[in-house]
């Protein structure tokens, strides 16, 4: 595609800093049907104010207060539905939300840790309770034990979990990977689930399941490496698409960048093309990424098009740790959290 005169010269480092820090004092009136993913947009927002290197946009005082914040949605001592429940503006009067969501207590922990908390306060007994019971028999995982969708994305929240935990005692690794398996489509990629269409997102939290999990290489034989690679590459038009036939999308440059980064392939794409695409979708007012360069700016499209960026080697950004979707610099310290907890 032709972006003549629409391409951004650089990329506007300090305006997407500063897209992010609003996103983490005001919220705009039209996302109030998404209050119950706050947990979500934080993490979006401080990881990116970290791959961006401008975490000293926030002082100690938020950075204290929004690891508070973190800790208060934390529920602990409740059996099966201990976990990070999705917002501590839920009534009482909810009960059935009154429990641990997947989602959350993966951005929870990767937000955590990105603030340098030390994960002492997390209630890991708990929270591995929660996410055991979020098992099917068939391997993969609701995202909470009331009731909900169960498909490969909750599969990759767990594996996030447990790896940040140290500890995979709240996953039947065997059903995991089996499940993984029978949802890999006959064109090579995975879908959502068992006979659903190969997707870039399902895609890549079934590899970077696999990975989390050391069982890449063990699960897949040489041919289905082969073609899960070529599926992937395929997906590169200027930027990435999400499937075959769809239009090049922001955030696919990561789903799919990440994707490649695991699988080792990465090198076979053409970086170029799809910076000019990520840097296209870019608002250089006021600051932040869209799906698409005509469509507004919004927090996923903004984290993943820099995590995008970073995967790319983009000058300025924090180099990142495509697993599990947070920088070097935060997995660093999570290495030493689990040698600090090797020597108690
Ligand atoms: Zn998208």
């Amino acid at each position: 595609m032709d972006y003549t005169g629409r391409i951004p010269a650089q990329l506007e480092k300090s305006r997407h800093a500063k897209y992010f820090k609003r996103i983490l004092h005001v919220m705009p009136s039209q996302m109030a049907p998404y209050d119950s993913n706050r947990m979500m947009f934080a993490y979006f927002a401080i990881s990116g104010l970290d791959m961006l290197n401008s975490l000293d946009m926030i002082d100690d005082n938020d950075r204290l207060a929004a690891i508070e914040w973190i800790y208060r949605l934390q529920i602990k001592n409740a059996g099966i539905r201990s976990g990070f429940m999705a917002s501590t503006m839920l009534p009482d009067n909810t009960p059935d939300y009154q429990c641990g969501y997947l989602p959350m207590a993966y951005t929870g922990l990767a937000t955590l840790l990105v603030l340098g908390d030390d994960l002492s306060r997390v209630d890991k007994k708990s929270l591995l309770e929660g996410i055991k019971a979020c098992q099917s028999d068939d391997g993969c995982f609701i995202a909470m034990i009331t009731g909900s969708e169960s498909d490969m994305r909750f599969i990759y929240c767990a594996c996030c979990v447990s790896s940040m935990l140290d500890d995979w005692s709240g996953i039947d690794k065997v059903k995991a990977v089996d499940y993984i398996i029978k949802s890999i489509s006959y064109d090579g990629a995975m879908g959502q689930g068992p006979g659903l269409e190969s997707h870039g997102g399902s895609t890549f939290c079934a590899v970077a399941s696999l990975y989390l999990m050391n069982e890449l290489d063990n699960a897949l034989s040489n041919d289905q490496l082969d073609k899960l690679k070529r599926w992937c590459l395929m997906r590169q038009s200027d930027g990435f698409q999400g499937r075959p036939g769809k239009p090049s999308d922001t955030c696919y440059s990561f789903w799919i960048g990440a994707t490649l980064n695991i699988l080792g392939v990465a090198n076979l794409t053409d970086p170029n093309e799809n910076r000019e695409f990520v840097l296209s979708t870019q608002d250089s007012r006021i600051g932040g990424f869209a799906k698409f360069y005509d469509t507004c700016s919004d927090p996923l499209h903004t984290y993943l098009g820099l995590c995008g960026l970073s995967l790319l080697g983009e000058p300025g950004l924090q180099s990142m740790n495509a697993a599990l979707n947070i920088s070097d610099r935060a997995y660093n310290h999570l290495k030493e959290i689990h040698k600090k907890w090797k020597l108690e």
